[in-house]
């Protein structure tokens, strides 16, 4: 899923979108809530409409980002049994609230067709007491938004769905004990929490596959905030995931780190000199439309260098087309069991 955090995948309109071969893209409960409000974006019609993306929409709750927003100032952000109260980070420290029943009504407003569960996401060097805390409060939570999602579904025709989040940090106990919460309350989908898959790509994979091995074989599972290079989405599919999300390519290519078959990095840095007479494509085996159009390394070495608004664009194409690439590659040598 590419991330379109605030309802624009940065650089991209719809249309560039599609020709990625995007089927669903992330936009973020936590930034959409404060701006432009989720009751505003309602009352435009939904995201969809709002953003002119007639395909799937996913949601963030929200939680990760009350907490990772504020982690350099715990002022900024209070933890309580029934939610968080966090200030803003948009001007200057206006305080808001989010409890289970509020993020996942704010997420309904906005209109996703999938919805996650509000939950309390632990750092991954948190203690076990520390985590169980988090794992006990999330799975509270979880039972909270799955009554608001409830009550709010049944007033609609086309409901969206919720998934539940399996957290426990790096504790293989606590994560077995969350996969199992999430499992009892039979959602239709399940995701595995960034804190709790792992540092290290091996070892995202093998917690992935830890937690698969538990899950019912007909539920998607969703590995959150994962895919920093093309190699991390192939070890995670193999682990036994379905959907992904991260904001690596999107960022990395605004920050000149072009995706391309190099053996340890798997990118070329555009901003180095040595591109600056390189007649080449980023990578001439890809088929996104920077490079099958012929824009050359020395002319995207330039733009970046001039810090021009074209190279967001042909840059965030490329790396967002290699990704979708090796997800259609996977998919298509998936031997499908239903
Ligand atoms: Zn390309």
């Amino acid at each position: 899923m590419p991330v379109g955090t605030a309802a624009t995948v940065k650089s991209l309109c719809r249309e560039d979108l599609e020709g990625l071969g995007a089927q669903i893209i992330l936009a973020n409960n936590y930034h959409l809530f404060l701006r432009p409000g989720s009751s505003n974006v309602k009352k435009l019609g939904g995201l969809h409409k709002f953003m002119n993306w007639p395909h799937p929409i996913l949601t963030d709750s929200g939680g990760f980002q009350v907490q990772s927003l504020s982690a350099d100032d715990v002022a900024m952000c209070k933890i309580d049994e029934d939610g968080v109260t966090f200030r803003s980070h948009l001007d200057g420290g206006s305080l808001h609230r989010f409890t289970p029943q509020i993020a996942t009504k704010s997420q309904i407003d906005l209109g996703a067709d999938i919805v996650m569960a509000f939950d309390d996401s632990t750092p991954p060097n948190a203690t076990h007491a520390r985590t169980l805390k988090a794992l006990d409060r999330t799975h509270r939570w979880l039972s909270e938004c799955i009554k608001t999602w409830k009550s709010s579904s049944s007033k609609q025709t086309d409901p969206p769905a919720l998934f539940g989040i399996i957290q426990g940090g790096t504790y293989p106990d606590l994560r077995q004990q969350s996969a199992r919460f999430v499992i009892d309350c039979d959602l239709p989908g399940i995701a595995i929490g960034g804190a709790s898959i792992g540092t290290k790509a091996q070892e995202t994979a093998e917690n992935i596959a830890f937690v698969r091995e538990m899950l019912p074989k007909n539920k998607p599972l969703y590995a959150m905030g994962v895919g920093v290079t093309p190699s991390d989405l192939v070890s995670v599919i193999k682990a036994g995931a379905d959907m992904f999300d991260c904001v690596a390519p999107t960022r990395l290519a605004r920050c000149g780190q072009l995706y391309h078959p190099e053996p340890k990095t798997e990118y070329l840095d555009i901003s180095k000199s040595q591109f600056k007479l390189d007649k080449k494509v980023i990578n001439s085996g890809c088929d996104c439309s920077t490079c099958t159009s012929g824009y050359s390394r020395a002319y995207l070495h330039h733009l970046f260098k001039a810090k021009e608004l074209l190279y967001h664009k042909l840059a965030t194409i490329h790396n967002l087309r290699t990704m979708i690439r090796t997800v259609e590659k996977e998919r298509s040598q998936a031997i499908i069991t239903v």
